[in-house]
């Protein structure tokens, strides 16, 4: 059976996939893997030094763990704890904990500690957004602690899910019947993703866009638009934290994938059949 896969758009924190011929099951798989398997490195647990903030200490670390971290090297650099050899009652160790500080007071005046006051001790790690404000300290209080950074996966918290979003998605399937379009142009205007164009040849359009919203088809008084979809061919849309690249997340879904397929042929193996 032949398929086809495409990048069909892409940016710094998204990713879009065109699935020609590949069964919707085995995409749903990716997306599933994307979403709670592929690991990524966040803020597990605090020891408080000093907090006279307005904030317990309980929804500081809890305002920490969800601040998205660069993983890109941290993946591979480090290990889950409850993979990890050398610290066998998982206790953390150097090879699966990175440690994150932070130590600052307001003197006179009002002050807003940032994620970017952060100072992890592995330079590979560091907060995806500076902007990310923590607590806001009046004059004469202080926050210090020490953090403790570790993979994770999204199946066991949402902190640890590199994708913020993934979801798949008909392609549409759009035509315009030029014996009755008049060139209005209100399915142009009314389009929310600005699928239509007119041109010298009158009105054209890129499918890979369209949401099947139907905003189009509803403003036409010609009922010149005739939308539907293409059948066998999906799109799959990843939108990243930031704490691995969109493309980075798809291939290491894929990786996943294969390795569970791998382990289901060596269990058979064992059984004698091959
Ligand atoms: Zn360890």
């Amino acid at each position: 059976m032949g398929f086809n896969i495409s990048v069909v758009e892409s940016g710094s924190n998204y990713i879009k996939i065109l699935f020609d011929g590949v069964p919707l099951q085995l995409i749903n798989a990716i997306r599933r893997a994307a979403l709670a398997e592929v690991p990524s490195i966040a803020i597990d647990e605090v020891i408080f030094i000093d907090n006279t903030s307005a904030l317990y200490d309980e929804i500081i670390a809890h305002r920490l763990g969800l601040i998205p971290f660069t993983s890109d090297e941290a993946i591979e650099k480090y290990k889950a704890p409850e993979e990890c050899a050398e610290c066998k009652e998982a206790e953390g160790c150097e090879g699966c904990y990175a440690i994150i500080t932070l130590d600052v007071s307001a003197k006179d005046d009002m002050l807003t500690v940032y994620s970017r006051d952060l100072i992890p001790h592995d330079p590979s790690i560091k907060p995806v957004n500076p902007d990310i404000p923590i607590v806001v300290l009046a004059p004469g209080q202080r926050l210090a602690f020490e953090a403790r950074a570790r993979l994770g996966r999204g199946k066991e918290h949402i902190k640890w899910s590199p994708a913020t979003v993934a979801n798949i998605t008909y392609l549409a399937k759009i035509s315009v019947d030029g014996n009755r379009c008049n060139l209005c142009g209100k399915c142009i205007s009314t389009c929310p993703r600005k699928v239509f164009n007119l041109t010298s040849k009158g009105i054209e359009f890129d499918e890979g866009r369209c949401i099947l919203c139907r905003q189009c088809v509803k403003v036409c008084d010609q009922e010149a638009i005739e939308l539907g979809w293409h059948d066998g061919k999906y799109m799959l849309y990843i939108e990243s934290s930031g704490a691995l690249s969109p493309e980075r997340i798809f291939s290491e879904a894929l990786k996943i994938i294969v390795n569970k397929l791998r382990s289901v042929y060596e269990e058979i193996d064992k059984f004698g059949g091959s």
